[in-house]
C-alpha cells in the first residue's frame, strides 16, 4: 500500500533503474487531490536501454520450452489470488473507481493470465501429412520479438494483463509504459511477475508519457505494438507503427449506445444503465453514453432513471456504499464540464446536473450523475467521447430509428439491447455495427478467452486483444513442405 509520495523509477532487466530522462510527473489520488508518487517521464534512450535488454532476453526466453514459460504464469496467477485486495486497493487509490469495481478488474485480469497459462495448447501448430503423394505440410507458429504495449490510465490493471501476460506466454520479451497518470499498478504488477520466476528482462517497464511512445514507435528492435488509448492517439499509433514495418493493433475510443425498447423490463434496464453510464466514473471505453429509448416508455424510463441517479453515493471509492468515485484529474474535470456547457448550449435538456450533486469529502475531481434528454445526433454531446458520468437520451419511434441512429456513430466498440423479443435481438446483431454486444446485460466486455474487438474507429489494425486473435497477434507462423517418398 502507498502511504507517502513514491519516486517511481524504470523496471529494466530485473533492477528498479533511475531513468536517463530527468523529467518527472506528480501522480495523485483523484479523490484526494494527495499526492502519491512521482513518475518519471523517460525518453527515447531510456527505451533504448530496455529494448537492448530485451532483445538479449528474447534469445533465452523464446527458445524455453513452452511448458517450462506456463509454469511460471502458473504460479503468477496463484500470486495474483494471494495479492487481489492490495492490487484492488492500489486500483482505487490511483484510479478512483470503487473498491468492488476495483476487484472486478483485478479478476478481469486475472482471467488474462489463466488465458495465458495455456500457452502449450495455444501455441500448436497444424500439420496436413499428405498434402501431395509422399509430401506433408506442416505450420510452426513462433513469437514475434521484443513487444511494447502501451496502456491507458482507466484499467491500469487489466488492460496490461490483455497484453503482457499471452505476449510473454507466446515467448516474446515485453516493454510496458503504463500511462502516466496510473502508473502504481503496473509496479505491483512486474514485482509479481518477477517473483513467480520470470527471467530477468522479460517484463520491463519504461515509465513516461509520449517522448516513450514515440521511442517505442522508432526503435527497430521493437517488432509489435500493442496500444490501447484515446481514437487520436490510437490513429497516430497505427499509422507510423505501421510506416515503421511493425506489427499493431490499437483499441481506441467509444461512444456505446444502448437500446431500450417498449417490451423490455425497464427495471432491469435503468439498473443496466446507471452501472454502464456511471460506474467507474463513466470511465470505460464499454460505458454507455447515448441511451436510445422506445418513445412509448420514455417518460417512465426517464422517471425511474432519475430516481436511481438520485440514490448515487458519491464519494471516495475506499468508502463503504460509494458508487460513484472521481474522474482521473482537475484537467479532465474542467473539460467535461465544457461538454456540459455545450449541451445546454446546443438545446439539450439537462434534467440531471451532477455538478450540484453532494460528495463525502471536499478534495477531489467529483461530478455526479448527469443526464441530458432530447438529445439528438447534431449535437457534440452525442458525437463526442466524453469519458465521464454524463448521459445522453434519445427518444426513437422503433428499433429500426434506433438501430440507424446508433449506427451513424464514428465509433463502435459496443451496443446493448434491453428487449424480451428474440426477433428484435436478431435483427440488433445483424445490422448493429459494433464489435461487442449485450442483449440485457450492462457491459458486455468479452472475457480473455475471446476478442475484444470494436470497429470502426474504435479500433485500428487486424488481430483484436485477447483470444486466438491475442495470440495470432503475439506470433508469427513458418510453413515447411517436405517430400520423403
Ligand atoms: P490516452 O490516449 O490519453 O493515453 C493512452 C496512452 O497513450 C497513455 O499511455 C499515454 O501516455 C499515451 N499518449 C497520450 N497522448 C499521447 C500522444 N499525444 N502521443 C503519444 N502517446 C500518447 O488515453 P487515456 O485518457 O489514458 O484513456 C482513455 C481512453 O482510452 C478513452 O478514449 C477510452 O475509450 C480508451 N480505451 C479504449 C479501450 C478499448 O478497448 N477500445 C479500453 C480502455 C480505454
Amino acid at each position: 500500500m502507498v502511504t507517502k509520495t513514491k519516486i517511481l523509477k524504470n523496471y529494466v532487466n530485473g533492477q528498479w533503474v533511475e531513468p536517463i530522462s530527468q523529467q518527472k510527473e506528480t501522480v495523485v489520488n483523484p479523490a484526494t487531490g494527495e499526492a502519491l508518487a512521482e513518475v518519471p517521464l523517460s525518453n527515447q534512450d531510456d527505451v533504448d536501454q530496455a529494448a537492448q535488454v530485451a532483445r538479449e532476453a528474447f534469445k533465452t526466453w523464446s527458445k524455453t520450452p513452452v511448458p517450462k514459460r506456463a509454469r511460471i504464469l502458473f504460479k503468477y496467477q496463484q500470486l495474483i489470488l494471494e495479492h487481489y485486495e492490495e492490487l484492488a486497493e492500489l486500483i482505487t487509490l490511483e484510479n478512483g473507481k470503487n473498491l468492488a469495481e476495483a476487484r472486478g478488474e483485478v479478476q478481469r485480469g486475472l482471467e488474462c493470465v489463466e488465458f495465458a497459462a495455456g500457452a502449450p495448447t495455444l501455441m500448436m501448430g497444424d500439420t496436413l501429412p499428405d498434402i501431395a503423394t509422399g509430401i506433408e505440410s506442416s505450420m510452426y507458429r513462433y513469437p514475434v520479438g521484443v513487444v511494447g504495449g502501451i496502456t491507458p490510465f482507466n484499467f491500469p490493471m487489466m488492460v496490461p494483463c490483455w497484453m503482457f501476460p499471452l505476449a510473454i506466454a507466446c515467448g516474446n520479451t515485453f516493454i510496458l509504459k503504463p500511462s502516466e497518470r496510473t502508473p502504481l499498478l503496473a509496479e505491483r504488477l512486474v514485482e509479481l511477475f518477477t517473483e513467480a520466476g520470470l527471467p530477468d528482462g522479460v517484463l520491463n517497464i519504461v515509465h513516461g508519457a509520449h517522448d516513450v511512445v514515440n521511442g517505442v514507435l522508432d526503435h527497430e528492435d521493437i517488432k509489435a505494438i500493442s496500444f490501447v488509448g484515446s481514437q487520436p492517439v490510437a490513429e497516430y499509433i497505427y499509422k507510423n507503427a505501421a510506416a515503421n514495418g511493425k506489427r499493431v493493433q490499437a483499441l481506441a475510443g467509444a461512444k456505446n449506445h444502448s437500446i431500450v425498447l417498449e417490451d423490455s423490463n425497464l427495471d432491469t434496464a435503468v439498473q443496466g444503465i446507471i452501472g454502464s453510464a456511471f460506474g467507474s466514473a463513466g470511465e470505460r471505453c464499454m460505458a454507455c453514453s447515448v441511451v436510445a429509448v422506445q418513445e412509448d416508455v420514455a417518460d417512465e424510463f426517464v422517471e425511474k432513471l432519475l430516481a436511481a441517479a438520485n440514490d448515487i453515493k458519491m464519494g471516495n471509492g475506499m468508502n463503504d456504499d460509494v458508487f460513484l468515485g472521481p474522474v482521473i484529474r482537475q484537467s479532465h474535470l474542467d473539460r467535461v464540464e465544457k461538454y456540459i456547457d455545450l449541451g445546454v448550449e446546443e438545446k439539450a435538456k439537462l434534467i440531471r446536473d451532477g455538478r450540484l450533486d453532494v460528495k463525502d469529502t471536499d478534495e477531489g475531481y467529483f461530478l455526479g450523475a448527469t443526464i441530458f434528454d432530447d438529445v439528438n445526433e447534431d449535437m457534440t454531446i452525442w458525437q463526442e467521447e466524453i469519458f465521464a458520468p454524463v448521459l445522453s437520451i434519445v427518444r426513437v419511434k422503433d428499433l429500426d430509428a434506433a438501430i440507424d441512429l446508433a449506427n451513424k456513430s464514428e465509433f463502435a466498440n459496443g451496443a446493448v439491447l434491453y428487449t424480451e423479443s428474440g426477433k428484435s435481438v436478431r435483427q440488433f446483431r445483424e445490422t448493429i455495427e459494433a464489435g461487442m454486444l449485450g442483449v440485457n446485460v450492462n457491459i458486455p466486455a468479452p472475457m480473455a478467452f475471446f476478442p475484444f474487438s470494436g470497429w470502426k474507429n474504435s479500433f485500428y489494425g487486424d488481430l483484436h486483444a485477447n483470444g486466438k486473435d491475442g495470440v495470432e497477434f503475439f506470433t508469427r507462423k513458418k510453413m515447411i513442405t517436405s517430400r520423403f517418398a
